[in-house]
């Protein structure tokens, strides 16, 4: 599981995080959902260890984290600006993957195939990122990060440029890995078609602060006050 505790964000005299509490519970698939500018990545890249709180605590399971830096919470996490290493070949971003996660040598040529196949990138293995698309590169991203079995899985907005059917493709692949690792999923979208197809609970955000919790059909059916329902409930 994953807490978040009186967690404030403040950069100079802006707070962009207010006293955010939070139980994630281990093996949930959590989103945050909320327009731009609400603080999501924020949130996501203080349980990652990129970027330091203000104050509050995060715990990691039984460990509190919220002084460690990144490379020690072994979290798992796909960007929004998917960071690919420029130099190398799409193949070669994922096998290095799969080598720093000490996958065999013998195993890797199969993960990688399995890896690249289930988001429709075979044909582009030998090409360099800089001559891919934004989906293109955006579905390598998702792919590298895939090949590292962390029981936190945190993806900011992983299918943001993909068209629709890639995308619908991308998030059934997205709750088979789930349903094989069954990680702690806390997933960051302003889609909320995305956010009822992959929740099991959804947290609405709106300008650093959390409107409502709860179930993907709760928060459709029973908006907890008028922002959500803007944002995301049934028409009246
Ligand atoms: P989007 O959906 O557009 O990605 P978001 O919900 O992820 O938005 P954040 O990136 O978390 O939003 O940003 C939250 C707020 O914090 C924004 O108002 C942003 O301008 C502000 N912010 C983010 N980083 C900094 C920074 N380094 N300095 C000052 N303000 C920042
Ligand atoms: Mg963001």
């Amino acid at each position: 599981n994953i807490t978040l505790k009186n967690i404030e964000k403040s950069y100079g005299d802006t707070t962009v995080i207010k006293d955010l509490n939070l139980e994630i519970k281990a093996g949930e698939r959590i989103i945050f959902l909320g327009p731009s500018g609400c603080g999501k990545s924020t949130i996501l890249r203080m349980i990652a260890g990129l970027e330091p709180v203000t104050s509050g605590e995060v715990h990691l399971g039984e460990r509190e984290v919220t002084h460690l830096p990144s490379g020690d919470r072994d979290v798992a996490m796909v960007f929004q600006n998917y960071a690919l290493y420029p130099h190398m070949t799409v193949e070669n971003n994922i096998t290095y993957a799969l080598k720093r996660n000490g996958i065999n040598k013998s195993d890797r040529q199969d993960r990688l195939t399995k890896v690249l196949g289930m988001l429709e990138l075979d044909q582009f293995r030998k090409r360099m990122p800089k001559d891919l698309s934004g989906g293109q590169r955006q579905r390598v991203a998702l792919a590298r990060a895939t090949v590292k079995k962390s029981d936190y899985f945190l993806l900011d907005e992983p299918l943001s440029n993909l068209d629709a059917k890639l995308r619908v493709t991308a998030r059934r692949e997205l709750l088979k890995l789930h349903k094989e690792f069954k990680q702690t999923f806390v997933y960051v979208t302003h889609d909320q078609v995305e956010a009822m197809a992959l929740g099991d609970r959804i947290v609405v955000l709106n300008k650093g602060a959390i409107q409502m919790v709860d179930t993907p059909e709760n928060v459709y059916h029973h908006p907890r006050n008028i922002f959500v329902a803007k944002f995301i409930g049934a028409p009246p």
